[in-house]
């Protein structure tokens, strides 16, 4: 099943990227090109995935690279990293710049966005309580998705 955020072209990052002032490199442009293919075929991606991608387009593009740029893609807000339970991070385009988590199915690693935050309350609650200067927060929930469910039964 397509996942709807998945419609990104290299292009559009190599413009996002250049507004940030990034200027177009070589390596960039074929890290942009494997993003697109990644992102077109499975949404959800790890490091070493896209670092593996962009090496059948050129051989030489170097893992330090891959990984600055996908730091400067979270930054600019065009990748979302998503953690799971063993530690292991992935990867997937965002749809939008609104703040929103993320279901993480443990099974099959797929990725779900959700539009749903913490209420209000409970974090006016922990910042009364603990007198804490809140700067924002993250939120993983993992578990198994609607369609490893099925699988099982
Ligand atoms: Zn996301
Ligand atoms: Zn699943
Ligand atoms: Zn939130």
């Amino acid at each position: 099943m397509k996942n709807y955020f998945c419609s990104i072209n290299a292009d559009s990052i190599i413009q996002k990227l250049d507004e940030a002032g990034f200027r177009q490199t070589h390596p960039r442009r074929i890290i942009a090109n494997a993003l697109a293919r990644m992102a077109g075929l499975e949404c959800d991606f790890t490091i070493e995935d896209l670092w593996r991608s962009a090496r059948r387009e050129d051989p030489t593009v170097g893992r330090a690279t891959t990984f600055r740029t996908v730091d400067t893609l979270i930054t600019l807000g065009v990748l979302d990293q998503v953690s799971f339970a063993n530690g292991e991070d992935r990867y997937h385009v965002r749809i939008g710049a609104e703040h929103h988590h993320h279901l993480t199915c443990e099974t099959c690693r797929k990725i779900i966005e959700i539009d749903t935050c913490l209420p209000a309350q409970f974090l006016e609650n922990i910042i009364k309580k603990y007198n804490f200067s809140l700067s924002g927060h993250r939120l993983e929930i993992f578990g198994e998705c609607a369609e490893c469910q099925k699988k099982i039964q």
